[in-house]
């Protein structure tokens, strides 16, 4: 990640769609950008965005017992939309992808950092009932019911 957040943000040339009857425009990529802009072309502008994404948390999911499968929650988004016409998105903002299909709202930094605490608190509460299913397991160490 250093690697990324120290080169220089990438500048490239976007070619709306000629339909537009816009002219290229030069964008210069958010800092730490992992997108391959390569296939932004023939698209509007407001469709191009920068994106740097954080891991997600990993989870085995179930809907019934012998139904399972993998899912990841939890991924921070850095975006930024160069050409928005909100201009809030014009800036880097985060964006938090709960599950598939599920986000936040855009946050600014003082709005992650209030998240964070969220997990934080979560965290310590999952420490807790951690310790609630180990204090009950005992009760069945010796077979009890
Ligand atoms: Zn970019």
């Amino acid at each position: 990640m250093k690697q990324l957040l120290d080169a220089p943000p990438r500048t490239w040339v976007f070619r709306p769609d000629e339909r537009l009857h816009l002219p290229d425009l030069p964008v210069t990529c958010m800092l730490g950008c992992e997108v391959d802009h390569a296939a932004d072309k023939d698209w509007h502008p407001e469709d191009v965005w920068c994106q740097r994404n954080s891991p997600g948390l990993d989870i085995t999911v179930t809907e019934g017992a012998d139904d399972t499968w993998d899912a990841s929650y939890f991924k921070v988004h850095v975006n930024r939309h160069p050409f928005s016409l909100n201009p809030a998105l014009r800036r880097p903002y985060a964006i938090l992808q709960a599950a598939e299909e599920q986000y936040s709202k855009v946050m600014g930094p003082d709005e992650l950092a209030e998240l964070i605490g969220k997990f934080e608190q979560h965290v310590q509460a999952m420490k807790t009932a951690h310790a609630q299913l180990v204090a009950a397991l005992a009760v069945y160490q010796d077979g009890g019911r």
